[in-house]
């Protein structure tokens, strides 16, 4: 497996934020119950999103949840994991950009020395922050020094903002070489996705499943090679869908759109990358086309040539080992 879209405080263990809450005598209430986090709507999941997110206060605290986090994709057989940091999420706790990202890049290390798993992060902008806030974003994603950020990225909510405003600061990320990606088509409909396409030229959008409402943006998509990271789980948890026959990811794939998985916020939508693979199962992709997704992803991933030539022959020989192509990559 291979997974491009996951917001890393979002994937915080449960398990690790009580301890750190214990640590630092910080009372959670009662956001986690039974390993998973306690929400009922969009605005109690920021809620508890961000109640969750104080616990990580120091760069160490960034490195162990970075470590835990790429460790457990490991063991479940992950080769390669792409997530996404926000600077001005990590200042709400009082760890400036440097010491957040320093932390979680020796997280990635320690990860990778101990599990082999490979790893690169994405900064975020938060739209609902506003364009200057975004901007900064992207000029700190593309300052010096930067270990293993290798993207940038538009998330926060949606309906604020329109798409063009950020032109300038996925310029910046642009000529600092980084790869881009943006939130789009999740909450909004295909025109989210249409916008994006037209202000910024992403080489990814997170989501994007909403541009299965306009047929002609579905064959743009697929014509230009624009890669979706999809997240049926998190999309079935916030409603979008009622359920997984009723979810797109067949009809994009059989639209020939590349496509990725994701777990987006893995505890708060009760998912799990490997939970997406079998969700995906459930929905009628097959072994090779969920082998598929994986090779997509290592083909789509913001990482140098060697590394991504390195991971492809990771991945097939893990194919190979099984047996069967697929079974579970
Ligand atoms: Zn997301």
């Amino acid at each position: 497996m291979a997974e491009l879209h996951c917001h890393i405080e979002g994937a915080a263990d449960p398990g690790l934020v009580c301890m750190l809450a214990r640590r630092y005598g910080i009372d959670l209430g009662d956001i986690v119950r039974d390993d998973f986090y306690v929400w009922h709507d969009f605005s109690s999941f920021l809620a508890a999103y961000d109640r969750a997110s104080t616990v990580f206060r120091s760069e160490e605290d960034f490195a162990e949840l970075a470590t835990d986090h790429l460790t457990r994709l490991a063991s479940a057989g992950t080769l390669y994991a792409e997530f996404f940091i926000s600077p001005d999420h990590a200042k709400l706790s009082g760890v400036a950009p440097e010491a957040y990202a320093a932390g979680l890049a020796t997280g990635i290390a320690r990860a990778r020395e101990a599990t082999g798993i490979e790893a690169r992060m994405i900064v975020v902008g938060v739209r609902h922050l506003g364009v200057e806030a975004v901007e900064r974003a992207a000029r700190f994603a593309a300052g010096p020094g930067r270990r293993d950020i290798t993207g940038f990225g538009l998330a926060g909510d949606e309906r604020i903002g329109a798409h063009a405003d950020f032109r300038k600061a996925f310029d910046i990320a642009r000529d600092a070489g980084l790869g881009l990606t943006i939130h789009a088509g999740e909450v909004c409909g295909a025109e989210s996705v249409r916008a994006a396409i037209d202000a910024v030229a992403p080489h990814r959008i997170g989501h994007g499943v909403r541009a299965i409402e306009d047929a002609a943006l579905i064959a743009e998509i697929a014509r230009r090679g624009i890669v979706l990271e999809v997240c049926p789980g998190s999309n079935l948890a916030l409603g979008l869908y009622p359920d997984i026959a009723s979810h797109p990811l067949k009809r994009l794939v059989a639209a020939g759109v590349k496509v990725t998985l994701g777990a987006d916020d893995p505890p708060f939508f009760r998912t799990s990358l490997a939970a997406e693979y079998r969700l995906a199962a459930e929905a009628g992709i097959d072994a090779p086309g969920r082998l598929a997704f994986t090779r997509t992803a290592i083909e789509a991933a913001f990482v140098d040539e060697t590394t991504r030539r390195r991971l492809i022959d990771r991945l097939m020989l893990a194919a190979l080992s099984l047996g069967a192509p697929g079974t579970s990559q």
